[in-house]
């Protein structure tokens, strides 16, 4: 059978080809610890399950969830208040806010609604995977624009040549940054309302690890003055109540963005199963102490890390955001030799750098999102089983 040509640029999904490499090790006998993807293993918060399980008894959630197309109208003013306690950020539900399906949901629905066929979209590089092929979906095509450790993990805007700018119709990034766990700060996010207004570029700025942060300031990209005239934030439920699972987020700001989103996506599914917009509500209203408690925990697991890759000759200083580590890899490896490494000497699995894009060569990305036991577990081969490392 044929299939359409716009698939042949998308590669195999990372964290697919991950997981194939997890099996096949588990099959073959190998107990393989995975550090690789960013996937909470602590369970949701109980009062979230209940809700749940209260809501999806109750045969009116048993129907389609369209009778309000951008989301339960409670589910959108629960985010509302969210954005309003945690980031002093103040929403419409009524018209700067949709549900989404998970933030990945809406990095490919502000493709499609708001990039053309042959557009150009900035695109940060290390990027998330996510990305690229919801612009190519679009039939457009991305601009990498370098993220690199010297600059702190953030892109420099004016280095962006003035015809790409120019060309340019929208930019995806995220801060905090998956991979390199970098974090954005004031008088970045102003800029980047000053560089898109110049040239009349729309932000999808997508920020589900808004709330994992250690030692600074939550940041919302919408606390930025001007923001909401030139895009959206993405955001997800999934990292900060552990409910990946789950697939509920929202698409907030300007209210043209949200609209060609909800335009998208009411023509592509039919919303949120109510049941989980109710948990959500639950979640957004009642689990700020969770997501703190989580943050400690991730802080925590760090500290482990980081004494692991002391002790194996690393000087690293880690990053004030997400539950990632984007470490740099020994002298004489690439990103994947040395991944390979670690799975042979180790059975441990982390994410290659150069999947992220061509800057995110020479880094691998560890993720904080597993078990205690077996992250002391992985650690502790490493340790074995590691010698001292030399770097460049
Ligand atoms: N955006 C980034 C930067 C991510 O890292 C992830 C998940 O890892 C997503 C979006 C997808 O999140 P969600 O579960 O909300 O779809």
């Amino acid at each position: 059978m044929h299939t359409a040509q716009r698939l042949e640029k998308v590669p195999p999904y990372l964290f697919m080809t991950l997981r194939n490499k997890i099996k096949e090790a588990r099959k073959r006998g190998i107990d393989v610890i995975s550090l690789a993807i960013g996937d909470p293993v602590d369970p949701t918060p109980e009062r979230v399950v209940a809700a749940l399980a209260k809501a999806a008894a109750d045969p009116l959630n048993h129907r389609y969830p369209t009778d309000e197309e951008w989301g339960m109208t409670a589910f959108r003013e629960a985010v509302a208040r969210w954005y309003g306690r945690r980031y002093g950020v103040k929403l419409d539900p009524a018209k700067e806010i949709v549900a989404l399906i998970g933030s990945k949901e809406g990095c490919h629905h502000f493709a499609l609604g708001v990039v053309n066929s042959g557009d150009t979209v900035l695109v940060t590089d290390p990027g998330y995977p996510g990305y690229k092929p919801s612009i190519w979906f679009a039939g457009a095509e991305p601009y990498p624009v370098p993220m690199l450790a010297e600059n702190g993990f953030l892109p420099m805007l004016s280095e962006i040549p003035s015809d790409v700018a120019r060309k340019a119709t929208a930019f995806y990034l995220n801060y905090p940054n998956n991979p390199t766990g970098a974090v954005a700060t004031r008088g970045f996010l102003s800029e980047l309302v000053a560089f898109a207004k110049s040239y009349d570029i729309a932000i999808c700025y997508d920020n589900p690890y808004s709330e994992v942060v250690f030692g600074v300031e939550r940041l919302s990209f919408l606390s930025a003055a001007g923001a909401k005239d030139v895009g959206v934030e993405l955001n997800s439920l999934s990292k900060p109540f552990n409910m990946t699972g789950w697939r509920i987020g929202m698409a907030c700001g300007n209210p043209d963005i949200v609209g060609a989103i909800a335009k998208v996506k009411s023509n592509t599914d039919s919303g949120i199963f109510n049941a989980i917009q109710y948990a959500g509500i639950e979640a957004l209203d009642h689990c700020d102490d969770f997501t703190d408690k989580m943050v400690g925990i991730y802080r925590v697991r760090r500290e482990k890390v980081l004494a692991a890759l002391m002790h194996l000759g690393w000087r690293y200083v880690p990053p004030k955001g997400t539950f990632y580590l984007w470490v740099p890899v020994p002298k004489g490896y690439t990103s994947s030799e040395f991944c390979e490494y670690l799975l042979e000497r180790c059975a441990v699995v982390c994410a290659p750098g150069a999947a992220y894009g061509v800057n995110g060569e020479g880094y691998i990305r560890l993720s904080l999102t597993v078990e205690e036991k077996r992250l002391e577990e992985a650690l502790q081969r490493m340790r074995e089983k590691l010698p001292k490392f030399e770097f460049a």
